[in-house]
């Protein structure tokens, strides 16, 4: 009898043993997944380990939130939510730059500055930016809307190495001219009302829109060496001023120059830096 109850013990464990070693080496963590069809089940299998699986069945993460950035090198399931945020925020960019350019700002601690300079600055830019600083200026802010034509730029300010989005190449009288959408419409409209009352073919454009490179030419060579004219602080740099001259004339002598002191403010041109003369740039219609 203690024999018979003995091996039947003995059975008893044998079998709990085998079931418990077929359960664990079988079990599919995915299937406590609700969400799982054929085409993520492959994609998570490939991508996450367990404990990841574990993760997205606790915090019940579907696959329409990680799937499409899935694929992509530094992919981290744990940076979802900043995924979504950052794509919210910044539509135009590919799945693949959304995690690229998420995992780096994640990895220096910087996401939520990011996510906010995202809204206008481009993330070469932005990381151009947290990496270097103002390499002219090291105590210099930078200025979160660079779009706003009305903002203050000056020594304290930058916007770093931004390009503006709009930019609209254009000639006049001959010379080369590019500004922003809107403040190019704006100076042909002022064109227009200056040639009713001057002889404008004799007025000419020195400059206009210069992206940071070249501004960091032109501040080396000592060709402009004011603070407003350091790359990142120039208004030519928003895309919204230009220099101008007026040909056989002294500036301030011509009947152009005093039409515009005159006439510009009404088309939102304004001598924007007191000591020159030659400088006008667009802040908008509403002044
Ligand atoms: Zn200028």
């Amino acid at each position: 009898m203690k024999i018979k109850r003995a091996l039947l013990v003995v059975i008893i464990l044998i079998v709990f043993g085998f079931s418990y070693w077929h359960m664990n080496t079988n079990f599919d963590v995915l299937s406590r997944y609700p969400y799982e069809n054929e085409n993520s089940r492959e994609l998570i299998r490939r991508y996450l380990n367990d404990d990841e699986i574990r993760y997205i069945i606790e915090y019940d993460i579907a696959p329409a939130y990680f799937i499409d950035y899935i694929t992509y090198k530094d992919f981290n399931i744990y940076h979802v939510s900043e995924y979504d945020k950052l794509k919210a925020v910044a539509w135009y960019l590919s799945d693949e730059e959304v995690v690229s350019f998420a995992e780096k700002l994640i990895a220096i601690d910087r996401f939520d500055e990011g996510l906010e300079l995202v809204l206008n600055y481009d993330p070469q830019e932005i990381l151009f930016w947290f990496e270097n600083g103002d390499l002219y200026n090291p105590d210099a802010k930078i200025i979160y809307d660079p779009s706003d034509y009305d903002l203050v730029i000056g020594e304290d300010f930058t916007i770093s190495t931004y390009a503006p989005k709009n930019l609209v190449e254009s000639e006049f009288n001959g010379s080369e001219i590019t500004l922003r959408r809107g403040a190019l419409e704006a100076f042909a409209q002022m064109m227009e009302a200056m040639a009713q009352d001057t002889d404008i073919t004799s007025f000419q454009i020195t400059r206009s829109y210069v992206s940071y490179s070249k501004q960091e030419e032109l501040y080396k060579d000592k060709e402009d060496q004011c603070d407003f004219d350091m790359p990142g602080h120039s208004e030519h740099q928003l895309g919204s001023a230009f220099d101008f001259y007026v040909a056989n004339a002294t500036l301030e002598d011509t009947a152009i120059y005093k039409w515009l002191r005159l006439h510009s403010e009404e088309y939102g041109f304004y001598f924007s830096y007191e000591d020159r003369n030659d400088h006008l740039r667009y802040r908008g219609d509403e002044q």
